[in-house]
């Protein structure tokens, strides 16, 4: 209904007007501009290149295993399980702002992050916090490292695809599936009984069919299939077991963190020279669950 304002009311409807439509149109362009603002461009463009680097780097040492027509048939994960197709990006979200950005750069080792389902490791309560920046618990008081910690170890490792690897602390298996992706094969030890048999379980599901789990104290390794191109622990003792050093082959690397005065615990990269001449080095500061058993006899 039309309504008769005085000429002054109409006037300054007509000032008000001409201001508030031109900054409501101009309100509804930027809005919708906001909303398609790109994502981390620059992450995405290394991710890209990163993929690229690492498909590169997977053919040159595909052409090298096959130099060698005496090696066993290789046993590869076959990445069948669904999970490897769940929670893509949160994978390579992962990589690109905690890994790369914190200066991890073997491309074998960003494209295994990439690959593992952490999710499939974690107990079902925890799985939604899978691919965080922390460690997690995992049941039995144990814990799966941080995913920067699990990238950092496997770098230090070196790992090529004749590689043969031993881990000490088999947890949830996650560290043993990241070595997996890299390396031929990987024997891992647990202590805790019940541990040992859902990571076994777990990771035949997956389909890592080069993962070997034991139950036992990994302090005396795995003697049986030594000596070893890298030895990781993922639990922290005072000292380093003797039969570690003994298992790792000359021109090996191991890593592992030690424990020093009032505590504190560091990584510590261990490496064999071709004369069996052993050198240590802290790489970094760390935090993890005490190494149990033989280590901790006086
Ligand atoms: N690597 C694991 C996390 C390891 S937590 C993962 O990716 O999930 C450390 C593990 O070492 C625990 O499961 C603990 O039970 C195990 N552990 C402690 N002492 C050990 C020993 N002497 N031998 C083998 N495993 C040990």
């Amino acid at each position: 209904m039309a309504r008769n304002y005085p000429g002054f009311v109409k006037k300054w409807m007509y000032v008000a007007l001409s201001v508030l439509i031109p900054l409501g149109l101009f309100a509804i362009i930027f809005g919708v501009n906001c909303a398609k603002e790109p994502g981390p461009v620059v992450a995405s463009q290394d991710i890209e290149a990163d993929a690229n680097q690492a498909a590169a780097d997977a053919n040159e040492q595909l052409e090298e295993e096959q130099k060698d027509p005496n090696e066993k048939k290789l046993l590869r994960p076959d990445h069948n399980h669904p999970a490897f197709t769940e929670r893509i990006d949160e994978r390579a979200e992962m990589v690109a702002r905690q890994i790369r950005a914190r200066y991890v750069k073997d491309p074998n080792v960003l494209k295994a992050m990439r690959t593992v389902p952490r999710h499939a490791f974690i107990p079902l309560g925890g799985q939604r916090y899978a691919y965080g920046d922390y460690p997690l618990p995992i049941g039995e008081e144990q814990t799966i490292s941080q995913p920067y910690i699990v990238a950092f170890m496997t770098e230090a490792l070196r790992l090529r695809p004749k590689h043969k690897v031993l881990e000490i602390g088999t947890g949830s298996g996650y560290q043993a599936a990241v070595c997996a992706e890299i390396a031929r094969e990987v024997y891992t030890i647990e202590i805790v009984k019940e541990l040992a048999k859902s990571a076994k379980e777990r990771l035949k599901k997956l389909g890592y069919r080069n993962v070997f789990v034991r139950a036992g104290d990994g302090y005396f390794g795995w003697k049986e299939k030594a000596p070893y191109d890298a030895i990781i622990g993922t639990a922290a003792a005072d000292r380093i077991p003797l039969p570690l050093l003994e298992q790792l082959r000359p021109g090996g690397r191991m890593i592992l963190p030690v424990e020093g005065t009032f505590g504190f615990q560091h990584l510590v990269v261990i490496t064999k020279d071709k004369k069996g001449n052993i050198s240590k080095k802290n790489v970094m500061p760390v935090r993890f669950v005490p190494m149990t058993g033989e280590v901790q006899k006086r």
